[in-house]
């Protein structure tokens, strides 16, 4: 049955049609001065845009759900849909709707996606906007590319799942593309859990075809093979992903995709990795909890004056490398930049006023360019020698190549400085963009429009005199267009060129050939100029567009510039050394300092040293109460290590750092609901991953681990995944492991690379002073009741769980003998093991060796008779 005989408007028709081209987007379909959505989507929009939910008309019998927006509105809710990880079309009225027969003709004119806007509005400052494509590769590990369509950056690369699945937050990940078809696979189901707000598009599976992606690959950058852009030969998987991504991106956006001109590989073996709980744990970029940016590691190191320099450095950051030279290469620049204070001040000046030219050359591409972006590019070109001239003066290697790099293109600033206004409007349609002077033709046409009035003016004047007609004037209809208006009485002394265009009662009105043709000239000048200006911006567009591969290199390097120039400023503020970097597993952190916790807690923080070392201290066990600052200490040495390869100086008084390939934390109980696993499942499913990924290389950071389930278990499991930590002989992690289980410090007889630390605390009158100071040796008692106090439970508990405390102590140091609970809940210390059960006397009673099989077998029958018996 067609939907006209399901009672179905022609218009709703003309809805479906195009909603079928577009599932999984929200429709946007433009009636008069309103978008509407119907239906599904106009029950996510009334959500995420709190407008309200109506209906209209019935489909089916039944009412359509609707939601509308205002059309001038419309940017405002796109972004908040796009926010939320929707993606929209929207759909325009394609014809006048006065002229339509029936329905009005629509189409849809433009496909916004969360991973693959270019609107500035529409995007974070400090962080990129990234499109992941995931394939899976052979070995079961993926391939992936992310790509930033606003400015053309491109990143491929293969790694394990965790490795994976941890991208969306180190990247800010918007959209995940996959090939369709794999609903059932781990991975996807596992980064929808983990990160509901992505976009997620199925793509044909034929976009992830190898030989498609190589074509897609070959024929967005010109090249003969995909080797050439440095994929290798078994790198299969991400050439899929990449392919993919471009293929998406060629077909979503209308503009030229030329500035996407590089492929840059993470490769496991450049830099450090950090698996998705590893970045969230030690909060590089986001909090556990809350959203105070203000307590992530980025947020404390970020001195970036530039949007550009601010996400290099989050790239950095999340990337730290695995070369001492090279990182080396970085560190010698920032002590420069340190040492060098007016070289600082400049630079820092200059870049202050640097606009986001990484987004500047994506939007050239795009044809967003707005006037402002011309003349700002225009601007920061000019700007480059003085750049140069600076960094010529420096030493460091790094400096003096991001030195050569800028390339200031000489012509191209004089061309668009000669050719723009100096304060150009925000528009292009409103002209006054293009300077006077640059082009002759464009003077003549505003000569034109701007010297009419006073043309006519003067033509009045001249008129007059030359009629002897004081009276005249000039004057303008929409229909005559200019006329020279006479009264009645004068009309006999008009010139013989005058011809008659309007009688009116009391006046006459005339136009003579001069003013004819210099009308059509007044009035089509407006229109001619801004026509004129739009040619030539374009051209101004297409000639700063040609040189955009410079253009970029000109923002990266000058992006390094400020990542370098901030991270001086940082050691200098914060009081930050050097560290060294070496190629031996050695760790050793004098004075260590917390980057966040120090700067949020202005000064009070107590430092800590740190060694480890394979062959000696591969491993801490630290004790100590709660809050003691345990996890701060782990954690500071994990963000030390990181900031030492990333390039930065470190907070502490020295620093000498052995490459670390790789840091995996399991750091206090995350639990995740949404991933419908308990806290304890996730807890092991990360410790498995641990140790099934260390390496010589890694760090590993352990807190509390099996505190998710009972004592006894816990304890056992911490304890086996010490001993095989300590056990891989080729391996032996450097590994920090905070516990509230005492009985691990035991350990430290058994497994001579093994050592005891403590957090410090004194006790005071009744209670406790954390003194904050790790040191040598176990934690003498665990000071739990003590916090508990500080926490205000009420004294009866308190003074409860002490009298307890004591009991269970004594009942252990007398094996298992209690002399029976105090007073009360006498019957609930049968969970400390006090009085024994029957069955359990009367196996203390047997003697195994004296029995025959049959004997006791009969007696396992009894006693299990009995336990039934029980229940
Ligand atoms: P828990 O076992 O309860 O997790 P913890 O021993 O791991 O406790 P932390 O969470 O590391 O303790 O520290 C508790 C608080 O103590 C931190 O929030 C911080 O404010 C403060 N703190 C930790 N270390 C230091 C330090 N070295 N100097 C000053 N304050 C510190």
């Amino acid at each position: 049955m067609s939907r006209a005989a399901r009672g179905m408007t022609p218009m709703m028709e003309q809805y479906h049609r195009i909603k079928r081209e577009h599932p999984g987007r929200i429709l946007l379909y433009r009636m008069g001065d309103f978008y509407e959505t119907f239906y599904d989507d106009a029950v996510v929009a009334s959500k995420v845009l709190g407008i309200t939910l109506t209906t209209r008309g019935k489909s089916e019998g039944e009412p359509i759900p609707l939601a509308g927006v205002p059309y001038h509105a419309v940017n405002t809710y796109v972004h908040r849909l796009l926010r939320a990880g929707h993606s929209v079309a929207i759909c325009e009225q394609v014809e006048d709707p006065a002229l339509a027969k029936g329905v009005v003709e629509r189409a849809v004119t433009e496909v916004i996606t969360p991973g693959t806007v270019a609107i500035e509005e529409f995007l974070p400052a400090d962080r990129g906007n990234y499109c992941l494509a995931v394939q899976q590769a052979e070995d079961g590990r993926l391939g992936y590319a992310l790509g930033d369509i606003a400015t053309g950056e491109l990143l491929v690369g293969e790694d394990p799942t965790a490795v994976v699945l941890g991208l969306p937050g180190r990247f800010q990940v918007r959209e995940l593309l996959h090939a369709e078809g794999l609903d059932e696979e781990r991975w996807l189901a596992e980064m929808r859990a983990l990160y509901p707000e992505l976009h997620i598009t199925p793509r044909r599976a034929w976009d992830f075809l190898a030989e498609e992606a190589e074509r897609a690959l070959t024929r967005h950058f010109a090249v003969g093979r995909s080797a050439v852009l440095g994929f290798r030969e078994h790198e299969r998987a991400p050439l899929r992903a990449a392919g993919a991504l471009l293929g998406y991106f060629h077909e979503l956006k209308s503009g030229d995709l030329a500035y996407v001109d590089q492929v840059q590989f993470l490769r496991q073996e450049e830099c450090m990795v950090l698996d998705r709980v590893t970045v969230e744990n030690l909060e590089l970029m986001r909090p556990l909890r809350g959203e105070d940016l203000s307590a992530t590691l980025f947020a404390q190191i970020n001195h970036c004056r530039t949007r550009m320099g601010a996400r290099l450095l989050s790239r950095w950051l999340l990337s730290p490398l695995l070369e001492v030279a090279a990182i080396d290469a970085r560190l010698d620049a920032v002590a420069e930049l340190l040492g060098q204070l007016e070289l600082r001040r400049e630079l820092e000046q200059l870049l202050g006023r640097l606009p986001d030219l990484e987004r500047l050359v994506g939007r050239l591409g795009s044809g967003q360019t707005r006037p402002r972006d011309l003349r700002a590019l225009a601007d920061s070109l000019a700007e480059l020698p003085v750049f140069k001239g600076l960094l010529a003066q420096a030493a460091s290697p790094l400096l003096r190549e991001l030195e050569a790099a800028l390339d200031p293109l000489a012509e191209l600033t004089a061309l668009l400085q000669g050719a723009l206004v100096e304060e150009p409007p925000a528009k292009l349609g409103d002209g006054g963009v293009i300077a006077d002077g640059h082009d002759p033709e464009l003077d003549r046409l505003r000569s034109l429009a701007h010297d009419g009035r006073e043309w006519i003016l003067a033509l009045q004047e001249a008129e007059r005199e030359r009629s002897g007609i004081p009276k005249l004037k000039v004057g303008y209809n929409k229909v005559f267009g200019y006329y020279l208006e006479v009264s009645r009485g004068q009309a006999d002394k008009v010139p013989e060129d005058y011809v008659v265009r309007q009688t009116l009662t009391g006046s006459l009105r005339y136009v003579t050939p001069a003013l004819k043709s210099r009308e059509e000239e007044i009035l089509g000048a407006e229109e001619r100029r801004l026509r004129r200006e739009a040619e030539l911006f374009e051209a101004l567009r297409a000639s700063a567009y040609a040189e955009h591969r410079a253009l970029q290199a000109n923002a990266r390097a000058l992006a390094a510039v400020d990542v370098l120039r901030g991270l001086a400023t940082l050691a200098e503020r914060r009081r930050y050394c050097r560290p060294q970097l070496l190629d031996e597993p050695l760790l050793e952190i004098t004075e260590g300092r917390h980057p966040v916790v120090e700067a949020l807690l202005e000064g009070d923080f107590i430092p800590n040293d740190l060694t480890l070392h394979p062959e000696r201290e591969q491993i801490h066990v630290i004790t100590g109460p709660n809050m003691g600052g345990k996890s701060t200490y782990l954690r500071q040495t994990a963000l030390i290590v990181i900031l030492a390869q990333l390039g930065s100086f470190v907070p502490a008084a020295a620093a000498r750092v052995g490459l670390v390939d790789s840091i995996f934390t399991r750091v206090g109980a995350s639990d995740n609901l949404a991933r419908g696993q308990s806290t304890f499942l996730i807890e092991m499913e990360e410790t498995a991953s641990i140790l099934r990924n260390l390496g010589e290389r890694s760090l590993v950071l352990m807190d509390e681990i099996g505190r998710g389930t009972s004592t006894y278990d816990g304890l056992s499991l911490a304890w086996s995944v010490l001993e095989y930590l300590h056990a891989e002989e080729r391996r032996r992690p450097k590994t920090l492991f905070a516990t509230h289980y005492h009985e691990l410090t035991r350990l430290e007889q058994d497994l001579p690379r093994l050592a005891n630390y403590h957090v410090t605390v004194k006790e005071w009158a009744d209670g406790i002073v954390f003194l904050r100071k790790i040191e040598r040796g176990p934690a003498e008692r665990s000071y739990g009741i003590h916090v508990a106090r500080l926490a205000g439970l009420p004294p009866s508990v308190i003074q409860r769980a002490f009298q307890l405390l004591h009991w269970i102590e004594q009942s252990q140091t007398m094996d298992g003998s209690a002399p029976g609970a105090p007073a009360p809940a006498r019957a609930q210390m049968e969970l400390f093991g006090g009085a024994a059960h029957p069955v359990l006397e009367t196996l203390r009673g047997i003697d195994p060796a004296a029995m025959t099989p049959l004997e006791a077998l009969n007696l396992l029958h009894r006693l299990r008779e009995r336990l039934d018996g029980e229940s």
